[in-house]
């Protein structure tokens, strides 16, 4: 495993639309062991693939103890409403308060392609939110509309 250098918003990768996963190889196992070590040398709650430069569709997710590997997210379903502190290791040394649904229900494979459908609530719905938001190209500044 090594530690992987992470991209910060200036570069034009984490603006991009990221592919889905097809192989579920050693390469997707390299790359989700090595975004855990990367993640948590950082300390932090979750780690997309294009901020280490992969254009797929691939995060992961370290919340309460509980750690999520996620792979070709569909978002099912979101409700309710939360704001609070929001950071992103693309973004060093900066928070804003974000509004975002307070509950999420998604659907996602795991390393080996098996289906998996997950609920979160609170800080876990923020987190796969916000790492969902960069398989899209978009980062939490994108929506502070009007905000500084
Ligand atoms: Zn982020």
């Amino acid at each position: 495993m090594s530690t992987l250098k992470i991209l910060t918003f200036e570069n034009e990768i984490l603006h991009k639309v990221c592919k889905p996963v097809s192989k579920f190889d050693e390469n997707l196992w390299n790359l989700l062991d090595d975004m855990k070590q990367t993640l948590l040398s950082k300390e932090g709650v979750g780690l997309a693939a294009p901020q280490v430069g992969v254009l797929k569709r691939v995060f992961i997710v370290y919340v309460n103890n509980n750690f999520f590997e996620v792979i070709n997210p569909k978002i099912l379903k979101t409700s309710g409403n939360q704001c609070g502190q929001e950071g992103c290791l693309s973004i060093p040394g900066k928070y804003a308060d974000v509004t975002r649904p307070k509950f999420v229900i998604v659907e996602f494979v795991d390393r080996f392609g098996n289906k998996i459908t997950l609920s979160g609530s609170d800080f876990l719905a923020r987190a796969i939110l916000h790492e969902n938001d960069h398989l899209n190209g978009i980062l939490y500044i994108d929506l502070l509309k009007g905000k500084k």
